[in-house]
C-alpha cells in the first residue's frame, strides 16, 4: 500500500500526506506501516528496527497526526543519544511539520548564558528534541522552570545505545529516565522505544516499566 491509500485509512489530514508525498515517500517503509496504527491507537511500543530503516517518520508522522493546533508547553519529547541524532531529527520534524503551525525545538548550546533563553524555547515547543544528559541539565537548573506534564508521547530513540553505554553511563541514563519520566504527566504519557538491536537491558525496562507493550520488529 502507498501512503496516499494507507493514510485516508487512519483520517490523516490531505496537508500531511502532501508533505510525506513531497519529500518524495510514496511507500511506508515496514517499520512506518506497523508503528503508525499503534501509535495512533495510543499504545506502547519497541519497535525493533536497523538504521536507516525510517523510523524517524515512523514516530512523527503518527504524532504530527494527533498533535493538532499548537499549544506550547512540550507534549512530545523525544530523547537520543547524540546531538548529531538530535539535530538529524529536528530536520526531519522540521520537514514533515511544514504544513503546521507546530513548533519544534531542539536542546543545544547550554553555555550558562544561554539558559534561560533554552527554557523560553522549551515552554514554547509542541515537541522538543534532547539527548538525556542535557534536558537533565536543564531540569536541575535552580533558575529554570520547565514543565514536561503535558509531554503525551515520550519517544526514545537508539534505546540500545542509551542503556547499553559503558556501565556508568548506562547507570546514569537510567537516573536521567526515571528524572524525566517523572517531571512527564503520568496518566496520559505513553512511550515509544526504537532500538537497532533486541538488547536485554532495553527489553527488561520495558518490561518493568511499559504497560500493554507491543513488539514490533522488522
Ligand atoms: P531513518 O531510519 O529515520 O534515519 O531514515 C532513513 C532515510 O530514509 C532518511 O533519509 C529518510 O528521509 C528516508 N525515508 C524515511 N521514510 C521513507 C519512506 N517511506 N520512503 C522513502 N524514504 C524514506
Amino acid at each position: 500500500k502507498q501512503f496516499s491509500d494507507l493514510m485516508p485509512l487512519y483520517n490523516v489530514s490531505p496537508s500531511l500526506v502532501d508533505i510525506v508525498i513531497q519529500c518524495g515517500y510514496t511507500e511506508p517503509t515496514p517499520v512506518q506501516r506497523q508503528t503508525l496504527p499503534c501509535m495512533l491507537e495510543d499504545r506502547q511500543i519497541l519497535a525493533c528496527a536497523p538504521t536507516g530503516s525510517g523510523k524517524t517518520a515512523a514516530f512523527l508522522l503518527p504524532i504530527l497526526h494527533t498533535l493538532g493546533a499548537p499549544q506550547g508547553g512540550p507534549r512530545v519529547l523525544i530523547l537520543c543519544p547524540t546531538r548529531e541524532l538530535a539535530h538529524q531529527i529536528y530536520r526531519e520534524a522540521l520537514r514533515l511539520s511544514a504544513s503546521t503551525e507546530l513548533r519544534c525545538s531542539v536542546v543545544r548550546n547550554l553555555k550558562e548564558s544561554k539558559v534561560k533563553e533554552r527554557e523560553a524555547t522549551i515552554r514554547k515547543s509542541d515537541i522538543v528534541i534532547s539527548t538525556p544528559n542535557r534536558l537533565c541539565y536543564l531540569l536541575n537548573q535552580d533558575n529554570v522552570n520547565i514543565t514536561l506534564d503535558k509531554v503525551r508521547w515520550l519517544i526514545i530513540d537508539e534505546a540500545d545505545k542509551l542503556f547499553e553505554g559503558s556501565a556508568e553511563q548506562a547507570s546514569d541514563f537510567r537516573q536521567q529516565l526515571d528524572q524525566i519520566m517523572s517531571c512527564c504527566g503520568s496518566k496520559q504519557r505513553r512511550v515509544a522505544m526504537f532500538s537497532a538491536t533486541h538488547t536485554p537491558a532495553v527489553a527488561k525496562w520495558t518490561r518493568h516499566n511499559l504497560r500493554g507493550l507491543i513488539n514490533i520488529t522488522v
